[in-house]
């Protein structure tokens, strides 16, 4: 398959027998030389889909302990639909667990749409001492790794399945992480692969789910939960994003998206309210310039209820041991 963008990045992506995934690594090379050579090509990214299918037959292992024994809680926050707020509440979130002096870090595991770099305001790439292992980078005292950190933010990760299952692995494990009270992991939307990986490779703390108060995503969010349940990763509880806006100019409180759907759904399904969070401007502007309202305006209500549900948070992590 070979698809070449406006910009003229080329990926070509070569089909071929798992069995001989590792000795065609010489012809991916060959290409990647070859179509690099052409003219007016501007990038190039030539991948193999047998090593993806190779790695897809083995089923995840647990981290091995001398990477992960220092991580104390590993905790995903996930959501049915994308564009809920999943990763700007997994940023205030995190500062939030760092005010409340846990030493945290950000996993984003949002391998097509990685917005934590930009939302924690970093930029650059991870270095690596020994070759093996990454050093995450570090913002505001919280470590990070993110595949946005690889890809240059307007090119787009074309990735089958497996592949994404191999990088989630590797950025759990292949990440000198440690020591860390909390990992939290920002994940894609859905229940697909990334959600197994994350549920059968990883000992959990357990899972949040963010979700806008209108049906249309807490029915997402219920699946989400319940594949959750299915292999038992316990739920700390839902946040309701986007909750209720408050007019600026007259103080009037409207539900853009509905209100109160999360906190009903959260006492339905016998889980944790944990939050909600209003749509604001400030948390729009704050996190999107890389500066979130939990550490550029600490006194704000908004900055408080993210503190507030973080507190919640290590309420229920200390419950479930
Ligand atoms: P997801 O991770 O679910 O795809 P994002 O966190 O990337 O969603 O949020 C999508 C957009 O909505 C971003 O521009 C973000 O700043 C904005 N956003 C998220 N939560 C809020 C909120 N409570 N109020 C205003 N804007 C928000």
């Amino acid at each position: 398959d070979v698809q070449v963008d406006a910009l003229a990045n080329v990926v070509v992506v070569l089909e071929v027998d798992p069995d001989k995934g590792a000795v065609l690594e010489g012809l991916r090379q060959d290409v990647e030389a070859a179509v690099t050579a052409l003219e007016g090509v501007t990038g190039v990214q030539v991948v193999l889909t047998a090593q993806a299918v190779a790695s897809a037959k083995v089923t995840p292992q647990p981290a091995p302990p001398e990477m992960m024994a220092h991580v104390k809680d590993v905790i995903l926050v996930a959501s049915g639909k994308g564009g809920v707020g999943k990763s700007t509440t997994t940023v205030n979130i995190a500062l939030a667990l760092s005010r409340l002096g846990k030493k945290v870090g950000i996993m984003d595991a949002d391998i097509y749409g990685p917005s934590i770099p930009r939302m924690m305001g970093i930029s650059g790439q991870p270095r690596s001492e020994d070759g093996k292992t990454l050093i995450p980078m570090e913002s505001y005292d919280i470590k990070c790794m993110s595949m946005g950190f690889m890809v240059p933010e307007e090119e787009p990760t074309i990735w089958r399945g497996p592949m994404v299952m191999g990088a989630l692995e590797q950025m759990l494990k292949d990440v000198e992480w440690a020591p860390l009270d909390i990992l939290i992991v920002d994940m894609p939307p859905g229940t697909g692969d990334a959600q197994l990986t994350m549920a059968q490779g990883t000992e959990l703390a357990g899972a949040i789910i963010v979700s806008t108060p209108q049906d249309i995503a807490l029915l997402d969010a219920r699946k989400g939960l319940n594949m959750f349940r299915q292999v038992d990763v316990p739920i700390l509880g839902i946040i309701e994003n986007m909750s209720y806006y408050i007019c600026p100019k007259c103080g009037d409180e409207a539900h853009i998206f509905d209100n109160g759907g999360a906190r009903e759904t959260a006492k339905k399904n016998d889980c944790t309210f944990l939050g909600e969070i209003p749509l604001d401007r400030e948390i729009r502007e704050t996190s999107d310039a890389g500066r979130p309202i939990v550490i550029s305006k600490t006194s704000s209500p908004h900055a408080k209820a993210y503190m507030e549900i973080a507190t919640k948070i290590l309420n229920e992590i200390d419950a479930l041991k």
